[in-house]
């Protein structure tokens, strides 16, 4: 068993079905989406980003999934975010969405890159058990508030670009999780044994943690 995550449900009141429609974040966070080049981002992978076994796990996949439980609204989602060759905008809303800062109810712009790496780290992992969220986006109120209160959240933390994630995954260990995403290269790899999570992100392949 690995310990539970000490920031386990504390948010009662969010629990909300992803039938029930778009908030103003969802939308807003649409408008922005429909800002970007989708079609310029889809299917290619950022050259050199991933080992070259992520690279083969992501680009050989028909089409690529993800499962999420949020630990702190309770939230569960499935989404095929990327099939026919390119990234789904409805998907990526859903899951930047269940990513949101659930403390100030705010969705990030989310980067794209970071679900590849999560598809990668679950094919390696062999599992199709959700990412248990531990944290998301933080917008940067959110951000400095947890910085001073823990050494271990950075000033400039990667959460509030969308490019980082902190996880858990059901019936594997940390430590398993940690090791899985070390050998992809996938970017940065944290270890929060005490916290119960992994910490991952899409900036360069760098380690810390116990
Ligand atoms: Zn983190």
């Amino acid at each position: 068993m690995q310990p539970l995550p000490r920031a386990t449900p504390d948010h009662p009141t969010a629990t909300r079905q992803e039938s029930e429609g778009m908030e103003p974040g969802r939308r807003s966070f649409l408008r922005r989406l429909g800002g970007l080049t989708l079609a310029g981002a889809a299917g290619a992978i950022a050259p050199g980003l991933f080992s070259p076994e992520a690279q083969a796990a992501i680009s050989s996949a028909p089409k690529r999934s993800l499962a999420f439980k949020s630990l702190h609204t309770g939230e569960t989602l499935k989404a095929t975010y990327w099939s026919n060759g390119r990234y789904d905008p409805h998907a990526l809303v859903d899951i930047a969405h269940i990513l949101r800062d659930w403390r100030a109810d705010e969705v990030g712009n989310m980067d794209p890159a970071l679900y590849d790496l999560l598809f990668a780290l679950r094919r390696k992992l062999g599992t199709d058990q959700p990412f248990n969220i531990i944290s998301g986006y933080r917008c940067p109120k959110t951000n400095a508030m947890l910085a001073s209160k823990s050494d271990g959240v950075a000033k400039k933390s990667m959460h509030m670009e969308g490019k980082a994630i902190d996880i858990a995954v059901p019936g594997r260990k940390l430590t398993a999780v940690r090791n899985a995403a070390l050998e992809l290269k996938l970017g940065g790899v944290g270890l929060y044994s005490k916290s119960g999570f992994v910490h991952v992100d899409t900036g360069r392949v760098r380690q810390w943690g116990s």
